[in-house]
């Protein structure tokens, strides 16, 4: 978005993205006063996704970059799906985010009985009409681009039939399907959203807001372009969708403003959507993943959700970086998952202190340190942050290291522990092998070495070089975790362009597992808090999970060191 560039003479100078130009050539120009005022207008039937981080980091971003307010308008009119539980969701997503709506904080239920009046006033200028065919034979009779509509056998009804069908329609006479009002516009537009569209429906739900006082809703067509113009919205910033809706927006409000619309009238303006590899972004059918428990919530952490983001270890900034680097254009895309996953590593690699915890532990009993002696070892914060400092962490006769990084018989080039080869304890010693113990079922149990008490890390002998280092952790002073290993939700890279199959087949069988035994060192018990990121070394970044108790952290793991997938692609 609106970065900067040096230009040659060395001025600092604005780089702005299509819309911030289209918005300082309208502020240039004076139009609507030299007002600028943007919304971002969720409907509150499902938690916001990554996509709409997208559209709310432009909505907000133009505003707070370019000198106005953003909306925060709810475009609550369809009561059989919305709630409030979406409602506090979505509040709570935007301000994480790190955007504010102040006082301008809008629902199109507010305007329902401004709207009202404007559908009474089409009817009376014979603008509109109610037409008492089901929704099917309406859609039969809309042709296709190509050919012309079918005009409805009650489009003819007079002023006085249509609004006294209306207004009982609102009474509540008549059951959800009976009727609609439509707009009499025209059956032949080439434009398909012209070919006279429904802008009111029944439905015999209470509203979240308004209860029962209404039994006809406005449609997201006939409520859009008016709520913009009701707030003074200068620029209405949507996704390329609604282009072709573009039109019939500005119909209404003309229609609603008269004479007036020369001076004011919202500029819609459209850029491309987010879509994601490896995930889905439809509504639908993440609402159907969570009712149907096949992931634990909206704010699973393998959710595209913006809590379920939060929840994985992602920051805000994080997600903003990604979205500035993708950008905003005019022609669709699916943007590569491993550019948001670089994103993070990036940001958590500078930001996150590194701490020992071990996975998948076995014990190492380091035969010629004495059991009575304990000592403190200095571990690095953050090598990326000079001013980190360091951590204490416990080292004594007994230690845990990973399973993996033992091999009785190794291959070539396994550098980790094995019989009569050193490596070094990161911060600590170097260690020899010197043999280790099995149970009946030929697993280790106990692995032995020796140290090596010159080499200590930091001290004159540490400068001796050897190929592999190993964290650890101390068995006597370590605490035990919980860790949640996250991975890609779906398993195939587009899980929307697969028609043949459902798409709850292509989930990813192992997005998560769960470690049961995880090995942490004390300072991490000690100084965890909820949301708190970390980096294990050599294994990848986590988050602290708030499912965690005063007894037992659970993490979640946020993204591995490297790229796991790059490697399984090839
Ligand atoms: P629905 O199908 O229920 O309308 P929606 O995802 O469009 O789903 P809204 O609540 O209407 O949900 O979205 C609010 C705003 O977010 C809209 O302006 C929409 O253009 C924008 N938006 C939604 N999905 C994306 C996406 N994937 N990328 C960018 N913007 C998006
Ligand atoms: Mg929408």
């Amino acid at each position: 978005m609106a970065e900067t560039i040096t230009t040659n003479s060395g001025e600092e100078k604005k780089v702005l993205n299509f819309v911030e130009q289209i918005v300082a050539d309208d502020l240039k120009e004076g139009k609507n006063g030299g007002r600028l005022n943007t919304r971002f207008p969720p409907e509150p039937n499902g938690y916001l996704h990554i996509g709409h981080a997208k559209a709310i980091c432009m909505d907000f971003g133009v505003a707070e970059r370019m000198g106005g307010p953003c909306n925060l308008r709810f475009d609550d009119t369809n009561p059989a799906k919305e709630d409030t539980e979406y409602e506090q969701a979505i509040k709570r997503d935007i301000h994480w985010l790190g955007y504010d709506w102040g006082d301008r904080l809008y629902y199109a239920s507010d305007y329902f009985p401004r709207l009202y009046e404007f559908a009474i006033d089409l009817i009376k200028r014979g603008l509109a009409y109610v037409d008492d065919q089901t929704s099917e034979q309406i859609a039969e009779q809309k042709g296709t681009p190509t050919q012309p509509g079918v005009e409805s056998p009650f489009r003819n009804r007079s002023v006085e039939e249509n609004l006294d069908l209306f207004e009982r329609m609102n009474k509540g006479e008549f059951d959800e399907g009976a009727r609609v009002l439509r707009a009499k516009i025209d059956m032949a537009s080439s434009n398909m959203h012209f070919r006279d569209p429904i802008m009111y429906r029944i439905i015999k739900k209470p509203h979240w807001r308004t209860g029962n006082k209404w039994n006809v809703y406005p449609m997201y067509d006939f409520a859009h372009g008016q709520s913009d113009y009701f707030e003074g919205v200068t620029h209405s910033i949507c996704t390329l969708e609604f282009v072709p809706h573009r039109p019939l927006y500005d119909y209404f409000v003309r229609l609603l403003a008269g004479d007036k619309a020369a001076e004011y009238c919202p500029r819609q303006i459209e850029f491309n959507r987010l879509n994601l590899t490896y995930t889905v972004m439809s509504k639908r059918k993440l609402l159907q993943l969570v009712k149907e428990h096949l992931v634990d919530g909206w704010d699973d952490p393998r959710m595209p959700t913006i809590c379920g983001l939060r929840r994985r270890g992602f920051t805000p900034q994080s997600i903003k970086n990604f979205l500035n680097d993708i950008g905003y254009t005019k022609y669709e895309a699916l943007n590569d998952i491993s550019l948001l996953e670089h994103s993070i590593r990036e940001d958590l690699n500078k930001n996150a202190n590194r701490v020992c915890a071990v996975l998948n532990p076995v014990k190492v009993v380091l035969t010629n340190y004495p059991d009575d002696r304990e000592e403190l070892i200095d571990m690095d914060n953050n090598p990326e942050q000079p001013d980190a400092g360091v951590h204490k962490m416990p080292f004594c006769r007994e230690i845990y290291i990973e399973r993996d990084d033992f091999m009785e018989n190794p291959p070539k080039k396994f550098f980790r522990l094995t019989p009569g080869k050193e490596v070094r304890l990161k911060g600590a010693y170097i260690i020899m092998c010197t043999g280790c113990i099995k149970d009946d079922e030929g697993n280790v149990t106990e692995i032995q070495c020796t140290v090596d008490f010159d080499t200590l890390s930091g001290t004159a002998g540490s400068d001796r070089k050897v190929k592999g280092t190993l964290h650890w952790v101390s068995a006597r002073h370590c605490k035990e975790a919980t860790v949640r290993l996250y991975d890609r939700l779906f398993a195939v890279e587009n899980p929307s362009a697969e028609s043949e199959r459902d798409f709850r087949e292509l989930l990813n069988p192992d997005s998560l597992k769960v470690l049961d035994n995880v090995k942490i060192e004390p300072y991490l018990a000690e100084v965890a808090h909820v949301e708190d990121k970390f980096q294990f070394q050599r294994i990848g970044y986590f988050c602290v999970d708030p499912d965690s108790t005063p007894d037992r952290l659970v993490f979640n793991r946020t993204i591995s060191l490297k790229d796991s997938w790059a490697k399984k692609n090839k």
